[in-house]
């Protein structure tokens, strides 16, 4: 009896002590970090995630953080350089438990450093480029300026290799240079250190009127563009890939898909299959260290009936020079500027006759600059450019005739189409001239062409120009021509 007794009394203190026990284990959970107690990390965005007694109040540096039902919570931190110190409050009544600790951000190094030490060394002066930059491929100039490369955001650091007159060489990377002109970039003082990023994850998202890829750096990087027929790819200098991770959603409507390709150690492709035959625009630039390409869906007009062939378009018309600057002036006096003028009004007419809204760059005898005219086009989001001039050069006594110009190749099909409508006249063909390095053609933000009517310097040339009638009939197969184009794209589809 005595036994038993003493049987039950240590078994029933044993349930005692274990239901005491669970209680208290439920009362007051204490808290647990199961994540971010890091000692090292590499990216700033850090994740402290964490569970305590369900009802309580969190508070991670001083900020409150939702608990939820599961007594679990979870923040995400964005972490200085070096060390963070990190501290959870929880607060359940009456008592207060607190846990701190630190977590140290290590900004990942240049890989690059190591490998060569003429790259990447922290007392090579650094250039960084101002609003307008571009890149150049040589130290080559002609009437316009040397060959570009493209045009770069602001903001965008690179070494500085050395100064040659009125440019910086610079490095894009380990093995390629590049020119830009010394008036859109400024020298940093020396210690800065040289960009380099690991990229990390991409997405790729409709806009609405555009689709957009992002990517994720640790800096700006320069970057260089080449435009291919059904693709566009950009190479990003100073990058290593680290991606593993890109998110295309279905409703893309200019994009097919988008790719990768480290072509070289700190070279990364960003490419970007296209879906329409023919293209729309796309412009490359940051929002702080992200990397920004968007491509222009094709006008969505096109893809159903119109009443007029031109219905739903926005065109922006640009009449060359005008002020001070007159352009070529004929052996009888006449100023390019004025006859730009006039055939800009008819070409518009023509437009608007076919259903398409217009702006024009000017409509009086101003002078603005190349830059005025594209922001003030850019701005309005107009669907194409077409620029008008007259040429000078060659012989004065033969006839010179007609061309037009396109400065990127995806526009080479428009100024195609609008050279054969305009040599359909008696006029003499000039030729149809690629990677034209004229500002007004530059953007890549519009398809844009450029036309050069006539040669005021050739003498025959200038009798037909000069006739009113004459230019309406240039005005007209222009439209036509881009009406023609127009048809293309609308079967394309
Ligand atoms: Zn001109």
């Amino acid at each position: 009896m005595k036994q038993t007794f003493k049987l039950l009394s240590i078994t029933l203190l044993g349930i005692v002590i274990s239901v005491s026990a669970l209680a208290q284990e439920n009362q007051s959970q204490s808290l647990r970090i199961v994540r971010g107690k890091t000692d090292t990390v590499r990216t700033n965005v850090h994740y402290i995630i964490g569970v305590a007694q369900k009802g309580s109040e969190i508070f991670i540096n001083d900020m409150p953080v939702k608990q939820y039902k599961t007594g679990s919570f979870g923040t995400e931190l964005s972490l200085n350089e070096g060390d963070n110190i990190v501290e959870v409050r929880v607060v359940t009544g009456p008592s207060t438990e607190t846990e701190s600790f630190s977590v140290y951000y290590k900004k990942p190094e240049a890989v690059t450093a190591v490998v060569s030490d003429s790259y990447s060394d922290s007392t090579v002066p650094l250039v960084v480029t101002k609003k307008g930059a571009y890149l150049n491929y040589s130290t080559g100039g002609d009437r316009l300026g040397g060959a570009k490369i493209n045009f770069l955001d602001e903001g965008i650091k690179m070494e500085l290799l050395d100064i040659k007159q009125d440019l910086y060489k610079v490095r894009l990377s380990e093995n390629r240079y590049a020119y830009i002109p010394k008036r859109f970039a400024e020298i940093l003082p020396v210690g800065e250190e040289t960009p380099f990023s690991l990229t990390s994850s991409w997405s790729v998202i409709n806009t609405g009127k555009a689709d957009k890829v992002t990517v994720v750096l640790e800096d700006k990087h320069p970057y260089i563009i080449y435009s291919e027929p059904d693709r566009l790819i950009i190479d990003v200098h100073g990058v290593n890939c680290n991606t593993n991770w890109i998110t295309q959603y279905l409703d893309l409507e200019a994009i097919e898909y988008v790719d990768l390709n480290q072509k070289e150690s700190d070279v990364l492709s960003v490419i970007i299959k296209l879906k329409d035959k023919y293209r729309w625009g796309y412009t490359v630039g940051y929002t702080g260290n992200r990397l920004e390409i968007t491509v222009n869906h094709t006008p969505e007009v096109l893809r159903s009936r119109s009443r007029k062939p031109l219905e739903g378009l926005y065109f922006g018309l640009d009449a060359g020079h005008g002020g001070n600057s007159t352009g070529a002036v004929s052996p009888s006096g006449i100023e390019e500027k004025d006859l730009n003028l006039a055939m800009i009004y008819m070409l518009k007419e023509e437009i608007e006759n076919r259903g398409g809204k217009v702006m024009l760059s000017r409509s009086e005898d101003i002078d603005s600059s190349i830059q005025e005219r594209t922001d003030l086009f850019r701005e309005a989001g107009v669907d194409m450019v077409i620029s008008v001039h007259c040429n000078a050069g060659g012989s004065p006594l033969r006839p010179m005739g007609t061309s037009t110009y396109y400065r990127h190749i995806e526009n080479r099909p428009l100024a195609e189409v609008v050279l054969k409508r305009l040599v359909e006249l008696d006029v003499n063909n000039f030729g149809l001239i690629g990677n034209f390095n004229f500002g007004l053609i530059a953007p890549t933000d519009y398809p844009a062409i450029l036309v050069e009517t006539m040669f005021m310097s050739s003498l025959p040339d200038e009798e037909q120009i000069a006739s009113p009638e004459f230019q309406k009939k240039m005005m007209t197969k222009v439209a036509t021509g881009v009406e023609d184009y127009i048809k293309m794209v609308r079967s394309s589809l």
